[in-house]
Formats: C-alpha cells, sequence, structure tokens
C-alpha cells in the first residue's frame, strides 16, 4: 500500500516537474493551468494525508516557512570569481590582442548577456539541489537555500543524468515589469523604493522569510559548472552550456558562440541597440573564450580570469536645467523634495520630473534651483539628478534649505534625528488626512474601488468625513447632495465601503498607514499575532522577537498605537464592526483539530519517527504555529533525544508544558478520533 503511494507521489512529481520546466523554462506549457493545479493538488493532498511520503525535492516543497535570524556562510569550491571589464572599444581591442599573443592564435568565443542581477551559486547532489549560496566575497558566501528554493525556474530535480555532486552558477534577477510594480508598490506602503532591479534581486534573495522572496518573482540563468564530482571534462563552454541546458537549467537563449573574435563587435552593437527590447535589465556582454585548453593556458590574475571580460553599456544619461525644488507631504508626514526639470528626451522618454529622496541628498551634492543637472535613468527607474554642473553661475545662485513649515498645514517641519528625512508630526494635517484616506482605500489596504482622489478631496472639503473610519459610517443622504454624485453612485459607494469591513486583518494594518508597515511587515504582524488586540496588547520584546520584526519597525508600532488620535481611529473602526482578525487558510482548513489550532510548538532533539521538518509540517498543517525557540506564549514543547538545554531550561522557566514524542502522538491519535 505505501509502496504504490509512493510511487503515485513519485509519478506526479515527474510529471508536474516536467511541466513546471516548459512553463517557467521553456516558457511554452503543453497543459492548462487548471490541468497543472488538478495535478499539483493531488499530489498536495497525497502528501498531506501521508506527511511521511514527502521529499525535498517535491515541488510542493517550493516554499518552506523557516525563517532565519541570519544566514549562515558557506565556503565556494571553487572560488566565485569577477569579471574584469570595460566600457570602450579600445580596452576591449587590447584584451583581445592579449589573448592573442599568449595562445599564438585567434580563439573561439561565447559571448553571452550580462544579466543585472545577483550572482549565486547552486549545488545539486545526486541531481537534487540542496544548497544555495549568495556570491558574498567570492571565497564565501550565504546559505540562502530556502529562498532559492522558491524560484520556479531553479530545478529542485535534474533531468537525465547528473554527476554525484555538481556545482553551478547564475544570475537570479526580477523582470523590469514585476521590479517596476514592486517599486510602485513600496512607495505607496511608505517603505524606501529599490533603486535598481538588481538591488532588487540581492534584496528579494536575502530576505529571512522566504515567504517574502517566494512573493517575488524572480527568475534565473545560469551561465557556467563551477565543479562536478567526479570532475567532468568539457572541451568547450559552449559544450557545457548545452550540457546544463539538458539537466533541466534555464541557459539564456540569446547566448551565442562566434569562431573568431572579428564577430564580437557584431554582437555587442546589436544588443547595444536591442537590449531595452528585453524584459530584464542588462548591463552589457560577457565574452568568454571558449576552448577549455584555451581558459587553462590563460588563467588568471587574482580574482578575474583572463578568458573572459565584460563589456558594457555606456550609461544613459543627458543634462538639463532644474527648474525649482519643490516638496510634497506624505501619508506618513514625510516631506519628499523632487525636482521640476526643464523637460529633456533620454531613452526616448521625456522627463519632467526627479526624484531628490531627502535633504542629505541635496546638500551633499550642493544641488540648486537653477542648476544644469546631470540626469541618470537607470533602465526604467524614476531619473535621478547625480550632481550639477558645478560653473560659475551655480556659485550664484542660493542653496535650498528645507522650508519651516509644512505647505498643507503650516505646523513646523522637524528633522527625524535617526533618519534621513524631514516630517510634519502633526497628525491632524490636512496633507497627511488626504495621503492617509487614500492609501486606506488603496489595493494593498481596504481596496475600496470606486472612490478615487477626486472623491476623497470633495469628502474632505465638504466635512463629510475627518478620517478613514468615517467612511465606514456614511448613509446615502451623506453623499447624495454633493456635486455630481447621485443616488446610484451613492449607494454603490456605501456598498463598496461596507464589504470591505472584511478583509483580513493584514488589509487593516496596511491601511492604518504606520510608518515601516508595509504589506510584508503587515502579513507577518497578522500571521503571528492573529488578532489587533494582540498587536496592541504587544510591548516591545513581543514585537522584536517575531522574525523579520526589527527594532524600527516595533518602535514605529508602539509610536502608532500610542498616539491618542490614533486609539480614536482604532476605537471608531471598532465600533463600525470592522473584522480585527487574521484569515489564515491553513487554519481555516483544519478547524475541526482542536488540539493544535492557533497553539504554539516548539521542538528540541531528534524524534524517531518524523524528521524535525516533518514534524513541523505536520503541525503547521494542523494549524499549529512552530517557533525555533521558547518563549512565555509557546504551549507545548516537544523533547526528542538529545533536547537543547537552553530550550529546556527556557521551558521550565516559562512553565510550558512539556510532552515526550510517544505522548505527543498519543495525544494526536485521540484527537483524530474525536
Ligand atoms: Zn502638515
Amino acid at each position: 500500500m505505501d509502496s504504490e503511494i509512493s510511487a503515485k507521489a513519485y509519478k506526479l512529481r515527474e510529471i508536474l516537474s516536467e511541466h513546471s520546466y516548459k512553463y517557467h523554462v521553456l516558457d511554452n506549457p503543453d497543459i492548462s493551468d487548471a490541468d497543472y493545479d488538478r495535478l499539483y493538488k493531488e499530489l498536495k493532498d497525497l502528501e498531506l494525508n501521508h506527511p511521511e511520503i514527502i521529499v525535498p525535492e517535491s515541488p510542493t516543497q517550493r516554499i518552506g516557512e523557516k525563517k532565519s535570524r541570519d544566514f549562515e556562510s558557506i565556503q565556494h569550491n571553487p572560488p566565485m570569481m569577477s569579471l574584469g571589464n570595460t566600457f570602450n572599444k579600445e580596452d576591449l581591442d587590447l584584451w583581445v590582442e592579449r589573448t592573442k599573443r599568449t595562445l599564438n592564435s585567434d580563439f573561439g568565443i561565447t559571448c553571452e548577456l550580462k544579466i543585472d542581477g545577483l550572482a549565486i551559486s547552486l549545488r545539486y547532489e545526486n541531481g537534487i539541489f540542496i544548497e544555495g549560496s549568495t556570491r558574498g566575497n567570492g571565497f564565501e558566501g550565504e546559505n540562502v537555500t530556502d529562498n532559492l528554493r522558491t524560484i520556479h525556474t531553479i530545478p529542485l530535480k535534474l533531468f537525465g543524468n547528473p554527476p554525484e555532486t555538481l556545482e553551478v552558477r547564475g544570475e537570479v534577477y526580477i523582470s523590469k515589469k514585476a521590479f517596476n510594480e514592486l517599486n510602485i508598490q513600496r512607495e505607496y506602503d511608505g517603505l524606501p523604493t529599490y533603486a535598481n532591479p538588481r538591488n532588487t534581486a540581492a534584496g528579494s534573495v536575502r530576505q529571512l522569510d522566504p515567504l517574502i522572496t517566494a512573493k517575488r518573482p524572480l527568475k534565473i540563468f545560469i551561465y557556467g559548472l563551477g565543479s562536478t564530482i567526479p570532475t567532468r571534462r568539457f572541451d568547450s563552454h559552449w559544450e557545457t552550456l548545452e550540457w546544463l541546458r539538458n539537466l533541466g537549467f534555464p541557459i539564456n537563449e540569446h547566448s551565442r558562440y562566434y569562431s573568431q573574435t572579428s564577430q564580437i563587435n557584431d554582437y555587442y552593437f546589436n544588443w547595444l541597440d536591442m537590449h531595452n527590447k528585453l524584459d530584464y535589465e542588462t548591463d552589457g556582454i560577457v565574452i568568454k573564450v571558449d576552448n577549455e585548453d584555451h581558459k587553462n593556458i590563460l588563467g588568471h590574475t587574482g580574482r578575474e580570469p583572463r578568458w573572459a571580460i565584460a563589456y558594457k553599456w555606456p550609461s544613459e544619461f543627458t543634462s538639463t536645467k532644474l527648474l525649482s525644488i519643490e516638496i510634497s507631504v506624505g501619508r506618513t508626514g514625510r516631506i519628499t523634495p523632487y525636482a521640476i526639470l526643464d523637460p529633456v528626451s533620454l531613452g526616448g522618454v521625456t522627463i519632467t520630473h526627479a526624484s531628490l529622496h531627502n535633504y542629505d541628498y541635496i546638500f551633499d551634492r550642493d544641488i540648486r534651483s537653477g542648476d544644469i543637472v546631470k540626469v541618470e535613468r537607470a533602465g526604467d527607474v524614476i531619473p535621478q539628478i547625480i550632481e550639477p554642473i558645478y560653473n560659475d553661475e551655480h556659485q550664484n545662485l542660493s542653496t535650498f534649505s528645507m522650508p519651516f513649515n509644512c505647505p498643507g498645514c503650516n505646523h513646523p517641519i522637524i528633522r527625524d534625528p535617526s533618519e534621513a528625512s524631514h516630517y510634519c508630526i502633526n497628525t491632524l494635517c490636512p496633507s497627511q488626512k488626504f495621503e492617509r484616506i487614500n492609501h486606506f482605500l488603496s489595493k494593498n489596504a481596504m481596496d475600496i474601488q470606486g472612490i478615487g482622489q477626486k472623491w476623497v478631496k470633495i469628502f474632505l472639503e465638504n466635512d463629510v468625513i475627518f478620517d478613514a473610519a468615517d467612511l465606514y459610517f456614511l448613509q446615502i443622504e451623506n453623499l447624495i447632495d454633493l456635486d455630481r454624485m447621485g443616488e446610484k453612485l451613492a449607494t454603490k459607494m456605501i456598498e463598496n465601503i461596507q464589504s470591505s469591513k472584511n478583509k483580513s486583518l493584514n488589509n487593516l494594518l496596511v491601511g492604518l498607514g504606520i510608518r515601516h508597515v508595509g504589506s510584508e511587515i503587515a502579513e507577518t504582524l497578522c500571521n503571528h499575532f492573529k488578532n489587533l488586540d494582540s498587536i496592541l496588547e504587544a510591548q516591545i520584546d513581543d514585537l522584536m522577537v517575531v522574525p523579520g520584526i526589527g527594532s524600527k519597525v516595533a518602535i514605529s508600532l508602539i509610536h502608532f498605537f500610542q498616539d491618542e488620535n490614533n486609539q480614536k481611529l482604532l476605537k471608531k473602526l471598532k465600533e463600525c464592526g470592522i473584522n480585527t482578525t487574521c484569515f489564515n487558510q491553513n487554519l481555516e482548513m483544519s478547524k475541526n483539530i482542536s488540539m493544535f489550532t492557533g497553539k504554539i510548538f516548539c521542538v528540541t532533539g531528534t524524534l524517531e519517527s518524523m524528521t524535525r521538518t516533518e514534524i513541523s509540517n505536520f503541525l503547521k498543517t494542523n494549524g499549529a504555529i512552530v517557533t525555533s525557540s521558547v518563549s512565555k506564549k509557546t504551549n507545548y514543547i516537544i523533547i526528542g533525544k538529545n533536547p537543547s538545554k537552553s530550550k529546556v531550561d527556557s521551558a521550565e522557566k516559562h512553565n510550558t508544558q512539556k510532552i515526550s514524542e510517544i505522548e505527543f502522538f498519543a495525544f494526536s491519535n485521540q484527537q483524530k478520533d474525536i
């Protein structure tokens, strides 16, 4: 029976892996999403009922829930070298000539696009993905295995006959579209935006919570071999790439082999022209000597191989006149300066505004209104002012100073000494209020359709509402007399407002517009605390034990909830019957298993019948929360062989109920029978 189930699961995994490869890597699916989902669900159900058959390479195991405090380090063998690079033809020609001299002849090359992402290394044992790490300093990187597992183009199990051990090198990246969407959302959430897709990929891979990484649409290209055991010899790099492709790795389709170095130019200029049309950011091309014997002869200098060079695109910048520096007030009161530019064309787009980030950015570069400024646009990012041209005219212009008073409410503007930003700290500031209500209505918050900024402005001007909570008390008669409002529109608006009451707690947390609390942090808080009251009661220590919550967020939450106006707002929101609990699907599914639901478990030591991952999955599937340390909130500690002394001591201290493995299973079986 058991072997039959295992065989069925194995078969399903093979089918799913193949379809996943066709979908994610080849971009050429041959079954519908619905069919894929059906097969996936079949496997998932099978594994749920038989947790003992779960294997790490199962497509269901891409997203783990283990959060880390930091990343352990991993040695690279061989080291991950960096590339020498050049921006000009002369340097490239010098490299070609030098290489020809060493090899006594012209040589074949592989030309590849240089993907602007994060370099990583992946290790496979017997074809199963075991470990992945960042480049780090080239000799030692960070273990980001759990995060890399969430990237669908990384095979968890290889096709064909992979060697016992295989290490490959590649670049994790994010598409331009996904990058822009993420930044728009972050800006809206009051979080710092990423400067470019590379930072985004790096920031996403280095998340401590794999669930967050899983939400970022990351992809990967593999561009080379690290090592194999037993050693596998290839004649050329091109052959290596083909071999890797056949194992199921995504290899960039635009890589080309050329038999002569004179062909480098064609490849470079073709892509210099075309690279903006790609959906991912590139910063040039990489030229690699193709023949493995040639590569051995050339060797490397320090950390750079002599057999490869990056030839980069020239950066896109221009100059124009900075007409004026304006400031805007965000919903958290943050004052953001921005530049109004004399319209100028850059990379085919007319630019009229540029970000100036904060006062220090302007001060450090001595940017003055009236300056001729250098403007750069990296990818599709908001244009940045690099620096002004420091000529005589510049000296005669007056320097920028932050206005003393908020343009929205005239209250004094104050600089937060812990960060570079200035704030209007008047919580009654109409500019902030306007932004806060818009934020409350937005998609990641309460997602209330049909009430745009225009209506928010009208509501505020006509004293129809004073804060977001007032929306829930609106009646048709409050709206009907407003200009251009009919009964039909008013009814629809009120319907939309009322139905938003049933959103999950994380939407409400986003909607409150707490500094540093965007959708990711809100979800973390929601999953951990389950309801708003627990968050309100939480002390700073309770907040900081939550993985992913640092002191900045914790302090911000405490401040927010201490504020009298915010307390009034929350009171009103509760009065109108808004939902303040977390909707967690896992919990919903397992409502009937009362012993585990919402209980906090910690496991220590080795168990006889299950691995730690298996028991964690078992508990989580049944609605429990599994933590890696014991706190006063822990309900049970399951003690296996050779338990950690500190965890047991901690359990003693907090009076946590201790149970053995046998007791645990006896208890859980008994629960199932009820
Ligand atoms: Zn103000």
